[in-house]
């Protein structure tokens, strides 16, 4: 019973904000379009069911693993870098989480076009065209076996490079082949894209483009320059 309200107690804490460090809490923020809004690169039904469920039950198991830890009142991006020690219940579902929630805001249905700015300019510089950038991101997709994310992450020295990690990982995990900061990722499990797209990933990367949303891309990459002055 102690142990049970205890963690109650400290699950309300997740709901609100650490109170003494002012970390950001883990939370389901709402989808920030509506799931018709991404027609007719992603389908309603497909992102409703990957939003309300999905991302939903990752999220919902997430808390359920911290219960009880000393993690609870940690942002995600706190744990990430050592969830290595953590038991798999949490290193999955911990990465579900952010990912999905990562995935939903660098999409928008005003996306698509081209980067501008130091954005752009990194790319050209590190790949030699965004159109050579954009064949080398969806090579990482597609050469990502089974159920899997690739990414385009700022590397610590600040350099940018694509890479993809399997299931639910990530970038910012100790677990990862390559570790850097993520501004830019394209979910490549089939619940993403198999009611449209059935089994055609490479058809589903050609759309994706038309929904990224290179602002926003563009301000991640800005705070990752921010922080190494
Ligand atoms: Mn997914």
């Amino acid at each position: 019973m102690r142990t049970t309200l205890l963690s109650a107690a400290a699950l309300a804490l997740t709901a609100c904000c650490n109170a003494q460090t002012n970390v950001p809490a883990i939370t389901f923020q709402p989808l920030p379009y509506a799931y018709t809004a991404l027609e007719p690169h992603i389908d309603a039904k497909t992102v409703e069911i990957h939003y309300s469920r999905h991302h939903k039950a990752y999220y919902t198991n997430l808390m359920k693993a911290l219960e009880g830890t000393d993690l609870v009142g940690k942002s995600m991006e706190a744990i990430l870098p050592g969830v290595s020690k953590c038991p798999a219940a949490i290193r999955n579902n911990l990465g579900g989480h952010y990912n999905h929630t990562f995935y939903w805001n660098i999409l928008s249905p005003k996306g698509g076009g081209t980067p501008t700015g130091p954005l752009l300019e990194k790319i050209n510089s590190t790949f030699g065209s965004f159109d050579a950038f954009k064949e080398a991101f969806k090579q990482a997709a597609m050469t990502r076996f089974g159920s899997g994310w690739a990414w385009l992450s700022v590397a610590p020295d600040g350099s940018l490079f694509i890479s993809s990690t399997p299931n639910q990982e990530n970038p910012l995990m100790d677990t990862a082949e390559k570790r850097g900061t993520p501004i830019l990722t394209i979910d490549v499990w089939e619940h993403a894209y198999y009611l449209k797209h059935q089994n055609l990933r490479a058809s589903s990367v050609d759309a994706f483009w038309n929904i990224v949303n290179w602002p926003a891309v563009a301000t991640l990459f800005e705070q990752t320059q921010q922080s190494k002055k």
